[in-house]
Formats: structure tokens, C-alpha cells, sequence
């Protein structure tokens, strides 16, 4: 019988709403704390920093669907549906039962995930009256997104980033310029924050904390300028249920449903965008899917951190977030997986792995380039250091489906590609590169500072 590889949807297959799971977990994240009055935060609070209509769908709790709108799908259609694939030459090399399957979101413009976020985020924007929109990024992957979409709706972008992979990824900067962004490197001493973190600590290599509290100190003092995040919050992930909606009706085409979901984990938009409209269906006793967040070793906030409320960024600007966190002081090894460095997980995700909905792994870096090697060579799609964690965690599933013969069907996220990202894989193949474990005793000090 002939073999599909590829599944994909007709444009008008494409999702009309966004799965919005708050509304229907057991337990619902506890509310995020307003710093200053301690009071659980209302949207209001929300406004100053964030579009109102993003401010709105992150503490909504009680919608399950919400409308995508019209003009966010059109853009959408430039390269959506992304590729549901067979992963059958892994299959092979693995020698392992399992059906591998995965979600291509490398097809994306800007080469990840990112960019299903970035549209709506710069849409409700535009629709706003807003004129500029700021924001940190990590490895470039949010910036680039953010700047593409900025641009498609006229707006003006300023971006910083993390100052260690604005030096280790230059051609992400190239990328952000190219769509017309202003581009710093953090921490600067463009604003407040960044003084202050340079002050104590002149040689600081940035982390996503210190260029967030950056991002969000220009907006508040810029008029008609509204900050935006790629991942942690609530409304991200929201955005990046595209994909999982998308996954379910193209896994139904295969004539499979997954038993095990995996996806890398940052601060958990692209493992909650695929994971979360198949959940819905382990809320209802109707499935019993696993789902396996796969974390740097260097990283651990969800096997090794601690639930508790914790600021999103270095210098506390933000609000409150009960979420496994390893301290907003934590300065994570500059592990080549940039977009995982963060220091806490998004409120949903901390209070699902909190109940026992999903599970997480943590992941060396040599293992994760080894899982990426491997599957750039039967795949013949060179993954981003990020999406190696997955690759790498899913290994290790059809590898334990080999031992038991279990015909299990395994399906994970390739977040993005790692073709701006050649020099990691230099380094790996030069053997330059090392695993960081850190210890309990480095994450205690962390999370007490
Ligand atoms: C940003 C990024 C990640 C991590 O962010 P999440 O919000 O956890 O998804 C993973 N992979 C790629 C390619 C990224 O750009």
C-alpha cells in the first residue's frame, strides 16, 4: 500500500477559533497579583502594557472558543495549514514500533512557531490605534515574527534582545532590520532597568527577564506604544492553539489519534498550542493521551522548580505569576536553545502539571543535538536547537516503545528550523559544546534571592 508522508488541510480548513483551555481545565490557574495592591489583576490593570483585547483574552476563564478574526486569517493563509508528516525514515533508523508523527510549524516565513502569535498580537494592535510595539526576544525567532507583523499592519517595532544571542546570532538581527525593526541589544542603558541591572552586574550576557523588564519599561513611558510577549502568557498560547486544532484534523486524516503529545518547553506556548485542544478530550474521560514538556537540563523550571508566585522578569515589573518558577534572578547557561532560557512556565501549564495533566522531562544539550543530527539525516529538516529537546524526548519514547513493542503513536511539535542557527551545530560537531547540570543547592540560592 502506498504510504502518505505529508497531511495537510484546504485553506478553508484552516481554524476559525482560537481554544482558549482556561475555561475548561479541572482546576483554573490561580489569579495573577498586581505587585503593588497585591489584588488579583483585572484587565484594566492590564491596558497600560498590553492591546485591551489581548489584556481580555488572557484572564478570560470563561469562553472555550474564541473567534479568530477575519484579517488574522488571511494572514494565516500565507503559509497555513502547516504539514502534518510521517516521521517514517526516523521510524526506520530507530527501528522502533512507534508512529512518529509531526507537526511542521519550520514552514512558517520566519522559520517557527512564533508568527501565529505575532499576527493577532500586532492586529488587535493596529486595531487599537496603537503606533509602536515593543518587545524582548531571546534567540530572534519572536523578534523577527514580531517585526514581519508589525510591518504587515504598519506599525513601528523596537525589539531587545537577549544580548548573548544578539552576539551568537547575528543574522537574526539582519532579519529583524530587514522588516524595518530597531534592534538593542540587552541589557542596554537605553532605559532604567537596564542601568540598574549593568550597574550591579557590568558583564551581564542578558537573559529574556532582563529584556523584557526593558520592553516594558519603553512602553510604559512611550505614547501609543503597547508591549507584546512570544511566549508565557495565557494569550500566546491561546493564539498557538492553531496548531494543535490543526494536528487534530489532520491526525484524523492519517487515521490516528496520538497516545504520547511532546513539544519543547520555553515558557510553553508551542507545547500548549498543540497540546491543548487534545487535552480537552482527557477532560472528558474520552482519551487518555500523555503530554510531555521537554526542558534544557540547564533550565529545569518544571522537573526541578518550585510553584509559587514569581515575577516574569528580572527587575519585578511585571505582575505576580503563580507558576513553577527557579527565581526571576535566575541566569541560566548560554545553552545554544536560546528560546528556552526563560526562568519560570506559563500560569496554565504550571497549574496543569500541578494536577498531574502532563508531565515533564529535562534534556542535555549533547542529547538534544544528537536527536537533532539524527533527524536532520532521515528527515532532511535541520531543526532548531529548541525543537532538538523534543526530537530528543520522543526518541527516548519510541526507543522505550522498542523495548515493549508497543505500536504507540507519538506526535511532537517541530517548532522551527535551525538554519540560522548553523553555528550551534559547528560547535556541536567541533565537540565545543557541554552539558550544564546545575544543583539543587545553585536552584535553592536562585530561588531565594
Ligand atoms: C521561542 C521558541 C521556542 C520556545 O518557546 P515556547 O513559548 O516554549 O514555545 C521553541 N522553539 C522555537 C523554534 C522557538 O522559536
Amino acid at each position: 500500500m502506498e504510504k502518505t508522508k505529508r497531511y495537510m488541510l484546504a485553506e478553508s480548513e484552516i481554524p476559525r477559533r482560537w481554544y482558549n483551555i482556561q475555561a475548561e481545565m479541572p482546576n483554573k490557574p490561580l489569579p495573577p497579583i498586581h505587585p503593588a495592591t497585591k489584588q488579583p489583576l483585572s484587565p484594566e490593570d492590564l491596558f497600560p502594557i498590553f492591546a485591551e483585547e489581548l489584556s481580555r483574552q488572557e484572564l478570560n476563564q470563561e469562553d472555550a472558543w474564541i473567534e479568530i478574526p477575519e484579517e488574522v486569517r488571511e494572514k494565516y493563509k500565507f503559509y497555513r495549514s502547516t504539514p502534518l508528516v510521517r516521521a517514517y525514515a526516523l521510524e526506520e533508523a530507530l527501528g522502533t514500533p512507534a508512529h512518529i508523527y509531526f507537526k511542521n510549524e519550520s514552514v512558517s516565513p520566519m522559520g517557527s512557531h512564533k508568527l501565529n502569535s505575532a499576527i493577532p498580537q500586532a492586529y488587535y494592535c493596529k486595531q487599537e490605534g496603537v503606533k509602536n510595539v515593543t518587545t524582548e526576544t531571546g534567540a530572534g525567532q519572536w523578534g523577527a515574527s514580531l517585526a514581519y507583523a508589525a510591518k504587515m499592519f504598519g506599525l513601528e517595532a523596537a525589539v531587545y534582545q537577549v544580548k548573548i544571542s544578539y552576539e551568537q546570532k547575528p543574522y537574526r538581527k539582519s532579519i529583524m532590520q530587514t522588516f524595518g525593526a530597531q534592534v538593542t541589544p540587552s541589557p542596554s542603558m537605553s532605559t532604567r532597568a537596564g542601568k540598574d541591572i549593568l550597574t550591579r552586574t557590568p558583564n551581564h550576557q542578558g537573559s529574556l527577564g532582563t529584556a523584557i523588564s526593558e520592553a516594558v519599561e519603553l512602553a510604559q513611558t512611550t505614547p501609543d506604544c503597547k508591549y507584546t510577549l512570544g511566549s508565557v502568557l495565557s494569550h500566546v498560547t491561546l493564539h498557538q492553539t492553531v496548531i494543535g486544532l490543526e494536528a487534530e484534523k489532520q491526525m484524523e486524516m492519517a487515521g490516528e489519534y496520538p497516545d504520547v503529545v511532546i513539544a519543547c518547553f520555553g515558557g510553553g506556548s508551542n507545547f500548549g498550542g498543540l497540546a491543548f485542544p487534545f487535552m480537552r478530550h482527557n477532560f472528558t474521560g474520552e482519551r487518555q493521551t500523555r503530554f510531555i514538556a521537554a526542558e534544557p537540563e540547564s533550565c529545569p523550571k518544571l522537573t526541578r522548580g518550585k510553584f509559587m508566585y514569581d515575577f516574569g522578569d528580572e527587575a519585578g515589573y511585571t505582575p505576580l505569576l503563580p507558576m513553577f518558577t527557579l527565581g526571576h534572578n535566575f541566569r541560566p547557561a548560554n545553552i545554544h536553545a536560546g528560546g528556552l532560557r526563560y526562568h519560570g512556565a506559563g500560569v496554565i501549564v504550571s497549574q496543569l502539571l500541578k494536577d498531574g495533566m502532563m508531565e515533564a522531562v529535562d534534556i542535555p544539550q549533547l542529547e538534544s543535538f544528537e536527536a537533532g543530527t539524527l533527524f536532520a539525516r532521515t528527515e532532511g529538516i535541520i531543526p532548531a536547537p529548541e525543537s532538538c529537546h523534543a526530537i530528543a524526548a520522543t526518541i527516548r519514547e519510541a526507543l522505550k516503545a522498542k523495548e515493549t513493542g508497543e505500536e504507540k503513536v507519538i506526535l511532537f511539535n517541530l517548532s522551527g528550523h535551525g538554519l540560522i542557527d548553523m553555528a550551534s551545530y559547528d560547535k556541536y560537531f567541533a565537540g565545543d559544546l557541554q552539558n550544564h547540570t546545575i544543583s539543587d543547592a545553585e536552584i535553592a540560592a536562585s530561588l531565594q534571592s
